[in-house]
């Protein structure tokens, strides 16, 4: 086997170890939660049976969102958006950009595209040979142009985007749930644990589950705030700068009210929106516009990353990675 490609077989295998350890953790506080909690720690039969019955509701959908999450294929360009053979061996042999930029033009006229670059050219991506249709990036890890791309999730080993964007924000719901709810129902047994009113094996397992809870609930809570806003916006993570049309850029390009902007992540019937079932809107190519920039005075927006935008961005980033990796160091030093 060629050395690049046991390297790349290293890599994908690495890939899934945060997959492996969410899951490790997962595990842990199942046993832990229902095992040492319910059945040794609590007398209550009572609150036993309802303590396991949420637990398992919330679980369930946790997992099912997660694992939706996970599988889910990216979805990308479709054959029409490579160039064709002709074109691509014309666009190879051409070293100018000006008359790369035209052929790319002549293919680009029969597609529906309708951002260009910060210098107002057409989207290309030279990896996979292809233009770019709007709000579409190229993704390193993954080695694709993905489909409304958000970012690149190692939490869940796959690329977040238009196939699975609404499995990804009820994956955070459902988690920051299961957190909550284990760290309320905990709570009360945490304190006699700690206080020395009840003593016994279950002690480790009880205390750990509520600091686990606690600090997971914490780092997810600073993500899922940032991606509901996202959705309210109709942005992406990736498109921190504002996009730019054929007649200039616009930070809220794509923004069609919050509630049809909701619509296009969750659907348009409410009973589907908590299920993690495909409901999005849109084919993945194509997204709704508002009617901007169409003197050129609109033209003049600055089309560099927002500093508001950046700053929470950066913000949210600092705060989901220092917890996770203060949750990571406490949890090996104990
Ligand atoms: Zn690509
Ligand atoms: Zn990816």
């Amino acid at each position: 086997m060629a050395p690049s490609r046991v390297l790349r077989c290293c890599q994908r295998g690495l890939s899934w170890i945060p997959v492996i350890f969410i899951n490790l953790v997962v595990c842990w506080s199942y046993y832990a939660y229902v095992v040492q909690l319910c059945i040794y720690t609590i007398p209550n039969p009572e609150e036993q049976v309802i303590y396991l019955v949420v637990f398992h509701v919330c679980f369930v959908m946790f997992m099912w969102s997660y694992w939706k999450t996970i599988i889910s294929k990216p979805s990308n360009p479709s054959k029409e958006f490579f160039l064709p053979k002709a074109e691509k061996e014309q666009y190879e042999k051409e070293e100018r950009p000006e008359a790369q930029q035209e052929i790319l033009k002549k293919v680009a006229k029969n597609l529906p595209i309708y951002t260009r670059t910060g210098s107002g050219a057409i989207r290309y991506c030279d990896c996979c040979q292809l233009i770019k249709p709007d709000r579409c990036h190229h993704c390193s890890t993954c080695d694709q142009c993905v489909l409304k791309m958000d970012h690149h999730c190692p939490w869940v080993n796959n690329c977040v985007g238009f196939s699975n964007y609404k499995f990804f924000v009820l994956f955070l719901a459902y988690s920051m749930l299961y957190c909550v709810f284990i760290a309320s129902t905990v709570l009360q047994y945490f304190i006699k644990f700690w206080t020395n009113q009840i003593d016994t094996h279950a002690k480790f397992h009880v205390l750990f589950l509520f600091f686990v809870a606690a600090m997971f609930f914490v780092s997810i809570m600073s993500l899922f705030t940032y991606h509901i806003w996202l959705i309210a916006k109709n942005m992406t993570t990736i498109g921190l700068r504002a996009p730019v049309f054929r007649n200039g850029p616009d930070k809220n390009g794509f923004t069609v009210g919050f509630y049809k902007n909701l619509t296009q992540v969750f659907g348009d019937q409410k009973r589907y929106w908590c299920l993690p079932v495909y409901t999005s809107l849109g084919d993945g190519y194509t997204f709704p516009t508002r009617l901007v920039n169409l003197d050129s005075e609109q033209g003049n927006v600055d089309h560099q990353a927002d500093p508001k935008r950046y700053f929470c961005y950066c913000l949210f980033s600092t705060v989901t990675y220092v917890t996770n990796i203060l949750l990571l160091t406490i949890f090996l030093t104990f």
